[in-house]
């Protein structure tokens, strides 16, 4: 079984529609396949559909942006749980609006030095999208500013930029616990990639944990082997299990579907611990 737990779609910041990753996934000889937009849960009915069609299981899943106190991004994977659970709907909700005033915000300054209005980045975002830095990338290289979005990645986009604005997230452990009470299975993303920034210590891992951490994706092409080892003595230490992923977002990124994969056992272990929505099959 070749199992990917980590896809994006157009809902957020790939650039295939979900039926679409769903299709991708059956040609890179996938069985099982996630979809995991950034904060939303919007593509699910129709990746749903496109996975029957093309005879891929789907795991229903999300990619819930957060922030420690002490400002160092965290993403959380959550699995199977229920989209319609009150705390967990109201959390990304207000993410997803306040990424919205975020984009204007770096869209303002952008403009003050580089050819850039609004209307370019909202022509590059599906409507109803969760917007990102991704979509002011692909503004960027329309304009001819930068080649791809990698290169706006590690230079006007950096978190380092004078153009970049934050925007509200919730606390990892806070998101851990809304996963659990929606029944979801929450597994920490890429967590030692040190490349994206500051990656967290100790403290963070231990109140995640504690809230109810079931996972930690440790193979990802973004975290250095060094820090793989230590996720795994981590997991041992803690019980938690360990998954592999792509990361895929279209061509929006070099990840391909399936560069990394997840153990069957381990998927079987989420699929009976998330109680939230079932896998599609
Ligand atoms: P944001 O959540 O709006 O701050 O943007 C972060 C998103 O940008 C992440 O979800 C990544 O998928 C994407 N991203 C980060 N680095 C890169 C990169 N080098 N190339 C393309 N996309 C990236
Ligand atoms: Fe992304
Ligand atoms: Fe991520
Ligand atoms: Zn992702």
């Amino acid at each position: 079984m070749r199992i990917d737990l980590h896809a994006h779609s157009n809902i957020s910041d790939g650039t295939e529609a979900p039926a679409a990753v769903m299709a991708a996934a059956a040609a890179a000889g996938l069985d099982v396949i996630a979809l995991t937009d950034h904060d939303s849960t919007d593509g699910w009915a129709e990746a749903a559909r496109g996975a029957v069609e093309n005879g891929v299981a789907l795991v229903p899943g999300m990619e819930i942006s957060c922030r420690t106190d002490q400002g160092i991004s965290v993403h959380l994977l959550s699995y199977l749980h229920d989209p319609t659970h009150e705390g967990l709907l109201e959390e990304i909700t207000k993410a997803k609006d306040a990424r919205l005033t975020r984009a204007e915000r770096m869209v303002t300054l952008l403009a003050e030095d580089y050819p850039l209005s609004w209307d370019d980045v909202i022509h590059h975002v599906t409507p109803g999208a969760t917007l990102g830095r991704p979509h002011i990338a692909d503004a960027l290289v329309a304009a001819g500013v930068v080649a791809d979005r990698s290169e706006a990645f590690t230079s006007i986009l950096t978190s380092h930029s004078r153009y970049f604005v934050q925007h509200y997230a919730p606390e990892p452990a806070l998101a851990v616990e809304l996963v659990r009470a929606a029944g979801g299975v929450p597994v920490f993303a890429h967590p030692v990639a040190s490349a994206r920034g500051r990656v967290v210590g100790e403290r963070t891992y231990r109140e995640m944990i504690e809230a109810g951490l079931a996972g930690l994706e440790v193979d990802h092409r973004d975290n250095p082997e060094e820090g793989r080892e230590f996720l795994r003595r981590l997991a041992a230490k803690h019980g938690l299990l360990m998954t592999g992923s792509s990361d895929y977002h279209g061509t929006g990124k070099p990840n391909r579907l399936g560069e990394y994969l997840t153990a069957p056992e381990v998927f079987a272990r989420i699929e009976e611990l998330g109680t939230g929505t079932p896998v599609i099959r």
